[in-house]
């Protein structure tokens, strides 16, 4: 029987009425605010920064955006990120990946207040996480918590096998499979033997950036499959999972697109509301 597919596209509209339902009962305060830097003219990243908007406006948070030009320099870039660190009426500030080469990410990152990072990039967040005491959750491997949530797939005591160790998906992610009680393998380019690996996963997340790489017989029967990979290719968006064979060997499995990718603009807009509950919570 052929695997039940995990509609991301449902549960992030659901997600995304139900902040949209939260934010348009506020009436005595300003609404949530996301403030999202571009830097340069990355063709990828204006896309998501365009559906970032989209999310933002659909929800009722305040979007402020700003385009900032190729040759921006750091000093620049930190002036305006210490400014929204310090204007109360922003929330959440993101600074879209990937910054020209004359930028140095994590430095970049590092200045982000912990309170406005929903992206949850600060080290202060990564290590909050690591601890079970998170600020903000990390939007993407959160997303696919939530998915097997909706799902009624539970985590506790599964063998859970994560292929990628990155610091945005893999290891975050292995993380809140392990703070939900799963049993955690990371693997990564130098594992031995993957497929022996993942043979032995209930729940198998890809995060590895190449198409089709996941095959069917890399998967035993009725393991949930979470494709977390997104890869332009020539016939459009693919995922790490080669899915037409695979759906025939899971119980449950995520499309590209359509499964992952409108989770983490959700989990986005909730950690941006999330912030703004704390920042009035403070002022009490
Ligand atoms: P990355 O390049 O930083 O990490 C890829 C990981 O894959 C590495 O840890 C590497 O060890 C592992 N890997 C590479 N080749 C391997 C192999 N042969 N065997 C086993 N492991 C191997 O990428 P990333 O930032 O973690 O992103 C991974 C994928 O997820 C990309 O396609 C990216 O576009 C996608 N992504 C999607 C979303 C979303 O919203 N759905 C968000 C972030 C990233």
């Amino acid at each position: 029987m052929s695997a039940i597919i995990i509609d991301g596209k449902r549960v992030s509209q659901k997600i995304k009425d139900e902040l949209k339902e939260k934010i348009s009962k506020i009436d005595d305060k300003r609404p949530p605010c996301l403030a999202v830097i571009l830097v340069g003219e990355d063709p990828a990243s204006k896309v998501y920064v365009k559906n970032k908007k989209l999310g933002c406006e659909y929800c009722g948070i305040t979007s402020l955006h700003y385009y900032l030009d190729e040759n921006t320099s750091m000093e620049e870039l930190l002036q305006l990120i210490d400014k929204l660190n310090n204007d109360d009426s922003v929330d959440g500030i993101l600074v879209q990946s990937p910054l020209p080469k004359h930028l140095d990410e994590k430095y970049v990152i590092n200045n982000i207040s912990p309170r406005k990072d929903v992206d949850a990039f600060h080290p202060i967040n990564v290590g909050k996480l690591m601890i079970g005491e998170p600020i903000f959750m990390p939007c993407t491997p959160q997303g696919v918590i939530r998915l097997l949530e909706e799902y009624n797939i539970s985590i506790e005591g599964k063998n859970c096998v994560v292929i990628g160790r990155s610091n945005i998906v893999g290891k975050p992610m292995s993380i809140l499979l392990l703070s939900k009680n799963g049993t955690v393998t990371i693997c990564h380019s130098r594992t031995k033997d993957l497929k022996s690996v993942t043979k032995q996963a209930d729940i198998l997340v890809a995060a590895i950036g190449k198409p089709n790489f996941v095959t069917a017989d890399m998967v035993k029967p009725d393991t949930v499959v979470i494709d977390v990979g997104i890869s332009r290719t020539e016939n459009g968006l693919k995922g790490d999972v080669d899915f037409e064979n695979v759906k025939e060997v899971a119980s449950y499995i995520t499309p590209v697109p359509g499964g992952v990718g409108p989770m983490t603009i959700a989990m986005l807009l909730e950690n941006t509301y999330k912030g703004y509950l704390e920042f009035y919570n403070q002022q009490v």
